[in-house]
């Protein structure tokens, strides 16, 4: 099987390898940078969204408990002014008696009960204190001058005087309102209240909520958690530090700056804050990030802010974050997984289409090769048909030329046959002359003794034609015969020839049954023992050895005789038709052939043998019938 290699051949290692190789090296970290991109990426947007949506809600929140402030807040306000109507704090700034002062003492401290304020207070414009509705307590302000309170100096300008502030007296923070009591367009005193707005603060810490104050100076003073209460949210100048220590507002307490880590402005109003992990703000020991919405309050110069914690949406984002890194993760090994798939799938079907054209190419050469054997078939076929043909014509030759060396034989035996039956019938006619005397003349015994004689003639003269006709028969390939009597027949024969030479015979074989016809033995026996008698023929002592003997399944006849023996020239042609040394009719050359070719023709064989110490042994090999050996004869 032959494939175009074109077609099949691996691309060069060095353009197979590098891409490879590049893709190994290239795409992992390509991979991992996407999905740290892409994470951050998922994240940003999370966080992103996750602030906006706060915020929306934050949004809500904020404007929902500034309102609960600004209600807390203003619920105060008309307080002061109130006392504008109550004419014994009129008669108390114009007349500071101890009776109109304590009658008024009396009144600011129902009022300060009715209206659950911490202190309601009256000053003169000099800002002492005239009236109090903590009268009765030792740390009273009653008597005490407060004019250099901020809310003071406001209100006896006829300004409303808002302050929150930590009380000189007793150190109590507080929210103080305060209102210039005016009579006749004139101020003659300021009435205050003091709000505690604490209760705000405990309300927070119940709803959980993260929230503060901060006033006009940025310090909070209302604050969910109370670490960040009278901290600074702005950066304070030492300018501004020292007024308001000046002013005692916050009394002795430092305002130290919330500090952020961290600040981001993402709207109005709306900020990203993140305290260090170490800050007191810092509930564990992580950063915190807050967003921070911030909202003026109505009627005060202060601000609501409320803090958001991010932590939570950090952490989701986070989550998110790396939700897409492991999805893009997951769909880049998928992409890759389906890439290799795709490529072993093509690889494989590129296989199997070689392997299919390969397999078609060696379909196509069998059906060639079919083809071809098919034609050298009937070629041999009919080489075959022509060589049974062949050795048809040979068979028919070989037994009509069988048939004519029988022929031969018999016309070069007719004359001893002639000579044979001559002189029997000569001897017929002289003892049957002298029979017929010998009864003339009455001798009965001797004419009885020649009729014996004569009977004893015509006997040998009627073996003499038997020979003669069962050599003449044509014979069966098939068959078997008794080798015993195939030589006495051959000798019966050959018998007055045998008698003329004097030959010396020598017998030394078994009479077993081998497998062919009789009459072809006895003609093959009749053929090598003429011929032995013919080479021996110059010989004075004359000497035939038939020796037999059984060798592997056939019985082995050596003819030997001491006769002249055959020369190197005349042995390479022993065995060819027509081959011959006898002078003129003496012989045909055909009986060598034809006993040769009637031995093979029943599996035997007729060789030859020169035995070193001359004459001839000619070895007839035939196939036993039964291999168990006759006894020898
Ligand atoms: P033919 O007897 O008619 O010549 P054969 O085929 O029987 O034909 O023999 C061929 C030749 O083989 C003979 O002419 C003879 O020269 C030689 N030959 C056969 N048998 C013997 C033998 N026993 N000794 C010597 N020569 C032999």
């Amino acid at each position: 099987m032959k494939c175009d290699p074109t077609l099949y051949r691996a691309a060069p290692p060095s353009l197979a390898v590098k891409p490879r190789l590049i893709r190994h090296l290239f795409l992992p970290p390509l991979v991992i940078a996407l999905m740290i991109g892409l994470g951050y990426i998922g994240f940003w947007v999370s966080e992103h969204y996750g602030i906006r949506s706060l915020s929306e809600n934050g949004q809500r929140q904020l404007e929902l408990h500034a309102r609960a402030v600004e209600s807390e807040i203003s619920k105060y306000t008309y307080l002061p002014s109130l006392l504008e109507l109550e004419s014994s704090v009129s008669k108390l700034l114009d007349d500071p008696t101890p009776e109109t002062r304590q009658t008024v003492n009396d009144y600011l401290e129902g009022l300060n009960r009715r209206s659950r304020s911490r202190a309601i207070y009256v000053m003169d414009t000099t800002g002492r204190v005239l009236a109090t509705s903590n009268w009765r307590d030792v740390d009273s302000y009653l008597g005490e001058d407060l004019s250099f309170r901020a809310y003071f100096q406001n209100a006896v300008r006829g300004q409303p005087g808002r302050f929150y502030g930590i009380g000189s007296t007793n150190g109590e923070p507080g929210y103080y309102l305060a209102h210039g009591l005016e009579e006749h367009g004139k101020i003659i005193g300021v009435a205050v209240v003091k709000v505690r707005l604490e209760a705000m603060e405990e309300r927070w810490q119940r709803a959980r909520l993260e929230a503060f104050v901060s006033d006009e100076n940025g310090i909070i003073i209302l604050s969910s958690d109370p670490a960040r209460r009278l901290k600074s949210v702005v950066p304070l100048s030492d300018e501004t530090k020292e007024k308001l220590a000046r002013s005692l507002q916050y009394y002795w307490f430092p305002l130290n700056e919330l500090q952020p880590l961290a600040r981001e402005t993402l709207a109005e109003g709306v900020e990203k804050l993140t305290f260090p992990a170490n800050s007191e703000l810092a509930s564990d020991d992580q950063d915190i990030t807050y967003l921070a919405q911030t909202r003026p309050l109505s009627d005060t110069p202060w601000n609501f802010t409320l803090l958001t914690p991010l932590a939570d949406l950090r952490r989701e984002a986070i989550n998110q974050g790396i939700l897409v890194a492991v999805a893009f993760a997951l769909v880049a090994f998928l992409l890759i997984a389906w890439n290799e798939r795709r490529k072993v799938i093509a690889t494989r079907l590129a296989a199997r289409e070689a392997l299919q054209e390969a397999n078609n190419q060696l379909e196509r050469r069998i059906t060639e090769r079919t083809t071809d054997l098919r034609a050298s078939n009937e070629r041999l076929k009919g080489q075959i048909r022509e060589r049974r043909q062949a050795e048809e014509t040979l068979r028919r030759a070989q037994d009509e030329l069988v048939q004519a060396g029988k022929l031969a034989a018999i016309g070069q035996m007719s004359t001893s046959i002639a000579h044979e039956l001559n002189q029997p019938l000569a001897a017929l006619r002289t003892l049957s002359g002298n029979t017929v005397r010998f009864l003339e003349r009455g001798q009965l015994d001797v004419a009885s003794t020649n009729l014996k004689t004569i009977n004893e003639l015509i006997d040998r003269m009627g073996r003499i034609t038997a020979s003669l006709r069962s050599f003449a028969r044509r014979g069966d390939d098939k068959g078997q015969a008794s080798l015993g009597k195939a030589v006495d027949a051959a000798l019966q024969l050959l018998n007055s020839r045998m008698e003329c030479a004097h030959l010396d015979l020598h017998r030394d074989f078994k009479d077993v049954q081998v497998q062919i016809d009789q009459t072809r033995l006895e003609q093959i026996l009749v053929n090598l023992i003429g011929n032995a008698l013919d080479a021996m023929q110059s010989q004075p002592l004359p000497e035939l050895w038939l020796e037999g003997e059984e060798y592997d399944g056939k019985y082995r006849l050596r003819v030997r005789d001491n006769g002249h023996g055959i020369d190197a020239e005349a042995r390479k042609h022993l065995f060819e038709p027509f081959f011959t040394t006898k002078p003129g009719a003496q012989g045909l050359g055909l009986g060598l052939t034809l006993s040769a070719s009637l031995a093979a023709a029943t599996g035997g064989h007729l060789g030859v043998e020169h035995p070193a110490s001359g004459g001839t042994t000619f070895v007839l090999s035939l196939p036993l019938v039964s291999p168990i050996p006759a006894e020898p004869i």
